[in-house]
């Protein structure tokens, strides 16, 4: 494997990485989406915005390579998946400097997504081989029950801006894996990182159609007509709950299997008993990793009265150490929110909790540089019945909220129509697992900050989704069981 290289960001030209669209193992060149650089408002590159006769193009292609990819031997597929993990680390600092630039996260978090979006292609090139089946006598003792799983068919997989390396390889690696062939649609945002990755997978060998990537301003409409296309048998989603219910909707109409990866309001519960120093060093991972734009944000500070004036305290003040700043540049730890609206939204966010009575422990105004900035934010005393209570922040924005007891705890936790991570923080191990057993959600870091891990299956209860991606579970969702009834 060849080491990664350092990457100078003031160096990158983007316009290579907008080539055009991806189908067919071949380059469409094209315009019409321009890519804007979150950190100045520049545009960094244009890339084409496909149309639903491109989308179907797209189809076409992913049929014509699904026989030969499906027959393909799963060693074969795992050499191919391990090398696009080798070539992804290979090139990990051009990738995260361009995630940085089209995106604005800090090249740190930059890093750290490339490096956990990699780690699928391995994880997967691993579980290729190991897809297993079942044979078993039939409860009658008259015959056997043989189950095989089968590639699911063509897939079409849609991403959203906030992790454009990672969203993408979570979904790609165990479909390839699984025998699958796929239409990629990122977000409009940050299209150029799937378009370098693109390239990767070529390099490594996927064959063309294998893998095709289209970028469109119209997802509604290229969207509807894939999935009414009987070829294609699978949607994975990952975005917005409210996008998310619209595509099952649109998917009923051809019973389209769906895994759906949506929104979350993940709780970070602090017990009196908590390790302080641990608790704080996980919230400024699941607050801050991203500036905030993390499906599994941190979004509200449930603390005990006990140790919640001195958990204000640590992070108002770890918080105000953060530089805000392009992301690109080495000394910043909150890059700029993707894009004005994300801004205006967090801006209403504050103001409406401020009205409510919340009191700003720290920032809590946007800056008037260039630049989608929202700073550092910490707020105490906020109502249950403020908006950020029930919506994602999406931002740089801690709200804290205290509690007495640990049924109190629970039934705020719970008290979202998302169900995606919560943290759990309390050195009595027994009211650890306890209380994260009680918590309506997919996903439970218990004394940790982080959750996420290729190894482990990722996904939300309630209204955060459907299915897992990621771990053994993940490939499943690209396969059907095909059960052959024996007659011996
Ligand atoms: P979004 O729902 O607006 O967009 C996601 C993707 O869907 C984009 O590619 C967009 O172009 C596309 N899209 C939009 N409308 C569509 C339509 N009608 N038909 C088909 N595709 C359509 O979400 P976003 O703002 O890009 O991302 C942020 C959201 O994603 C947040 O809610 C976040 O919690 C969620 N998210 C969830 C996970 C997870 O694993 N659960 C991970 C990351 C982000």
């Amino acid at each position: 494997m060849t080491a990664a290289t350092k990457f100078d960001p003031a160096s990158i030209d983007c316009a290579p990485y907008a080539k055009g669209l991806f189908i067919g193992g071949k380059w469409l060149p094209g315009s019409g989406i321009p890519v804007v650089n979150p950190s100045d408002e520049s545009i960094l590159a244009e890339v084409p915005d496909a149309s639903v006769a491109d989308a179907m193009a797209a189809v076409d292609a992913a049929d014509a390579a699904a026989k030969g990819w499906r027959k393909t031997p799963p060693r074969q597929r795992g050499e191919i998946l391990r090398r696009c993990f080798e070539l992804m680390t290979a090139r990990a600092e051009e990738l995260a400097t361009l995630i940085s630039l089209e995106n604005g996260k800090a090249l740190s978090d930059a890093r750290g997504e490339v490096a956990y979006a990699a780690e699928f292609f391995r994880w997967y090139s691993e579980e290729a081989v190991r897809i297993a089946g079942e044979f078993r006598m039939a409860p009658a003792g008259t015959n056997r029950i043989l189950v095989d799983y089968q590639p699911i068919g063509i897939a079409v997989l849609i991403t959203p801006w906030n992790f454009p390396a990672a969203m993408a390889t979570r979904k790609i690696a165990p479909a390839l894996a699984a025998g699958c062939t796929v239409i990629l649609k990122p977000a409009s945002e940050t299209p150029l990182t799937a378009y370098a990755l693109a390239d990767i997978y070529a390099e490594a060998g996927v064959p063309p159609g294998v893998v095709n990537v289209i970028t469109t301003t119209q997802p509604g409409p290229v969207t509807n007509a894939m999935l009414a296309d009987p070829r294609v048998r699978k949607l994975s989603f990952t975005g917005s709950t409210p996008v998310g219910r619209a595509l099952l909707a649109e998917a009923a109409k051809t019973v389209v299997n769906c895994s759906m990866e949506l929104g979350g309001n993940a709780p970070f519960v602090v017990f009196d008993d908590a390790d302080l120093e641990a608790a704080l060093d996980g919230a400024m991972v699941a607050k801050m990793r991203n500036a905030g734009e993390a499906c599994t944000a941190a979004n509200r500070f449930i603390v005990q009265s006990g140790i919640h004036d001195a958990f204000v305290a640590g992070l108002t003040k770890r918080m105000a150490a953060l530089k805000m700043g392009p992301g690109t540049d080495a000394a910043t730890g909150v890059g700029p929110m993707i894009t004005k609206k994300a801004v205006d939204k967090i801006e209403h966010l504050v103001a409406d909790a401020v009205t409510r009575g919340a009191r700003i422990e720290l920032g809590g105004s946007r800056p008037t540089d260039k630049g989608f900035y929202y700073p550092p934010t910490v707020m105490t005393g906020v109502s249950t019945a403020s908006e950020m209570m029930h919506e994602e922040i999406f931002g740089p924005v801690a709200p804290v909220y205290r509690f007495e007891t640990d049924e109190e705890a629970i039934a705020m936790a719970n008290d979202t129509e998302y169900g995606l991570a919560a943290y759990v923080f309390t050195q009595d191990l027994k009211r650890g697992l306890s209380v994260s057993g009680e918590i309506e959600a997919g996903m439970v870091a218990l004394n940790r900050g982080l959750v996420s891990d290729p190894a482990a299956p990722f996904g939300g209860v309630k209204q955060s989704g459907l299915g897992r991606e990621g771990g053994v579970h993940g490939i499943l969702e690209y396969m059907e069981a095909k059960y052959i009834a024996t007659a011996f």
